[in-house]
């Protein structure tokens, strides 16, 4: 929909004075108020905006000015791009309806002089490595070489990009400002400067190494001293070890991130690990010794006479250390009785003998959990 023109819309001549187009304004403003218009509001209020933008446009002397001379199109996004500072220098520029934005807008591209960018050549990128370690790495701590393909400042001229330092002069297009006013009709664009690319220094005789930017491609090998105690979701931050900055500027950090392989035997909670120990019934029934692993070595468990499957015991200080601090972890060690499979006749017949015996003794002593459940079941069809 193509927009009214502002004079028509405050009914104006285009020679009307100031004062003028203040009156016709406070006129239309009445007119439109909302209070006044309480049947049709939507449409009211459609108008008051028009009225009011065209009211501030014309009160302004320099989106007067460009408004004359462009029209509408002075105010839409992308205006001005011919003039080589790009669409992204105009963009904001459509809709101003709220008025104080648009000012905001106007100024930094009328008001000049805004300065402090010169100076922003800009720092390195930070990087992020993923690194994958043992349960035991990440217990014990370990330091690792990693690989990590990234930017590196220059060596042969120390990120100056140059060799000699009186090789760096400031830029005669922006006169070391970094940026510079482009002119397009009315409009005065201040843009990056094409030349120096804000920097405001210009490099003579640029490096060969580097062309200029102070920096490298490179592959860096790096040492990380992964602390004992970490776990997946863990980040180490190594300061200024990310991407060189562009001529100079800071580099950028590297964030190593933890993931912790799954183990065959232990399963970690938080500073703690659990292992399953199977043991057979023999063992379970009369108890002895059992050899159970920890991350250190194994350890001998006493498993005491009629241990019961889901019976757990501690091994207190054989997890993992914590990654704040000195404290240690424990080791819940959860036994499971096994049923015996792939029995020989003998072992079969001595089993037979021991069901035997069992059925023999009325009491059922041997097995007070079988009695109890059976005695229940009794009682509830009895
Ligand atoms: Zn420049
Ligand atoms: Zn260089």
């Amino acid at each position: 929909m193509a927009k009214k023109d502002y004079y028509e819309t405050l009914g104006v001549s285009k020679s009307a004075t100031e004062a003028e187009i203040k009156k016709a304004y406070k006129r239309l403003a009445m007119k439109y108020h909302p209070d006044k218009n309480q049947d049709n509001k939507a449409e009211a209020e459609a108008k008051f905006k028009e009225v009011k933008e065209a009211y501030e446009v014309l009160t302004d002397a320099q989106k007067k000015a460009a408004y004359d001379q462009y029209g509408h199109a002075a105010f839409e996004q992308g205006f001005g791009g011919g003039a080589g500072a790009g669409a992204g220098g105009f963009g904001g520029f459509g809709g101003f309806s709220g008025g104080s934005a648009f000012d905001d807008i106007f100024s930094d591209f009328f008001g000049g002089g805004r300065g402090g960018r010169a100076q922003s050549a800009s720092r390195g990128a930070d990087l992020q490595y993923n690194i994958t370690l043992t349960l035991e790495e990440a217990a014990a701590g370990v330091s690792k070489e990693i690989k990590v393909p990234t930017w590196v400042t220059c060596d042969t001229c120390h990120g100056q990009g140059t060799e000699k330092a009186s090789d760096v002069v400031t830029c005669e297009t922006c006169h070391g400002a970094g940026v510079v006013q482009m002119r397009q009709g009315f409009f005065a664009v201040q843009q990056e400067c094409p030349t120096c690319h804000g920097r405001g220094k210009v490099v003579k005789n640029p490096c060969k190494k580097c062309h200029g930017e102070g920096r490298i491609q490179k592959t860096k090998t790096l040492s990380v001293t992964i602390p004992a105690g970490v776990d997946t979701g863990n980040r180490i931050r190594l300061s200024g070890e990310g991407e060189a900055g562009l001529n100079g500027a800071p580099a950028g950090d590297l964030y190593v991130q933890v993931q912790v392989k799954p183990h065959g035997i232990f399963e970690r909670d938080g500073n703690n690990l659990h292992c399953e120990i199977p043991i057979n019934i023999a063992l379970a029934s009369l108890g002895g010794e059992v050899e159970v692993p920890t991350l250190n070595g194994k350890v001998s468990l006493t498993i005491p006479a009629e241990t019961q499957t889901g019976k757990m015991f501690r091994l207190r200080g054989k997890g993992v250390k914590s990654l704040r601090g000195s404290a240690m972890g424990d080791l819940y060690c959860h036994v499971v009785v096994e049923t015996p499979v792939n029995l020989t006749g003998k072992q079969k017949e001595l089993l037979k003998e021991l069901g035997e015996s069992f059925k023999a003794d009325k009491s059922s002593k041997h097995s007070p959990k079988e009695k109890s459940f059976f005695d229940k079941v009794k009682k509830f069809f009895g």
